[in-house]
């Protein structure tokens, strides 16, 4: 299918301004091909009241949002679509707050939801490991807060960066929370995200050792002197760059109002931004985000709420 997406706000408002056509548009993602039942397989349906479908086959009934982030949802697609829009559209990304008044949404919290629903879209299932020369890293996120002992309390979360070397610039990125930085966890981190054969470069941290056995090549640059900073971001400048976007990310749109518990589901939102920051139109990130929400499995508030720290979230 050839892609079609609105290149502007004002084809967004002219294109989508009933649920029919946002769920036609739904439809079309979906299902390319025609309808195709998810229980049986069947292709053939009789369509039913309110856009549902029931399969000829099995008689099975369903939606085009059935088993997608959409499946349930009370409000309209089509005030969906515009908080699409907003996220995609704005080179940052959008807020809850920046959601919840844009579109005059009742609560800060569906806002929040929509927002977590829409990151855990912004992974492709399936998608390909890193390849090539590949740079990684850890870096802390997030601050030391004061206790109210006066004690300084831990709130940093460890996070992994992979880069692909693109010549001087970057390729694509991979990013994780890991618990600590352990042979385990980064190998583990690795593993996921990085295609064996790859050529792994990292700093001198004994945790990496071993990689050969993983079936990549390991090259170390290693630091003369531990406390030079500078000396650190020239010889993994990538990782290094990454880190210090996504730290002006969290601090900038979020105001560092990130939880550690959902720190995955913002690595995610960014690594979706960083990878197609050469899209010329903004309506093809809109494409992409709604074709991949379309095969997701539907991510209930209580899911959401609960956070993940599950490192099986960042297999492929
Ligand atoms: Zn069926």
């Amino acid at each position: 299918m050839a892609e079609d997406y609105p290149r502007t706000i004002m084809e967004l408002e002219q294109r989508f301004s009933t649920e029919e056509e946002c769920r036609a548009y739904l439809f079309s993602l979906r299902w390319p091909e025609g309808f195709r039942c998810p229980r049986c397989d069947g292709n053939d349906s009789w369509d039913a009241s309110r856009g549902r479908y029931i399969c000829r086959s099995c008689r099975h009934q369903c939606s085009v949002t059935a088993g997608t982030i959409f499946e349930g949802t009370r409000k309209p697609l089509t005030l969906w679509f515009r908080a699409i829009w907003l996220v995609v559209s704005q080179k940052n990304g959008a807020s809850a707050v920046n959601i919840q008044q844009v579109l005059g949404l009742g609560s800060y919290l569906t806002a929040w939801t929509w927002l977590n629903k829409l990151r855990r879209a912004m992974v492709r299932p399936g998608r390909e490991q890193l390849a090539g020369r590949v740079e990684v890293d850890e870096t802390y996120v997030g601050g030391e807060e004061e206790g109210v002992d006066g004690r300084k309390t831990e709130t940093k979360s460890l996070v992994t960066i992979a880069a692909e070397e693109n010549k001087t610039g970057i390729g694509r990125i991979r990013l994780a929370c890991i618990p600590n930085a352990t042979r385990k966890s980064l190998h583990g981190f690795i593993r996921a995200t990085v295609a064996p054969g790859a050529v792994i470069h990292t700093d001198g941290l004994p945790a990496y050792r071993g990689l050969e056995n993983l079936g990549y090549s390991h090259e170390v640059s290693k630091l003369i002197c531990e406390k030079d900073k500078k000396a650190a971001i020239r010889l993994l400048p990538r990782v290094h760059r990454v880190a210090s976007l996504l730290k002006r990310w969290l601090d900038g749109t979020h105001q560092g109002a990130v939880s550690p518990r959902h720190l995955d589901y913002y690595l995610d939102e960014f690594t979706f931004r960083f990878n197609r920051r050469k899209f010329r139109s903004r309506g093809k990130l809109f494409y992409r985000l709604l074709q991949q929400a379309m095969q997701v499995e539907p991510a209930p508030y209580k899911s959401i709420v609960g956070g993940s720290q599950n490192p099986t979230h960042h297999k492929i």
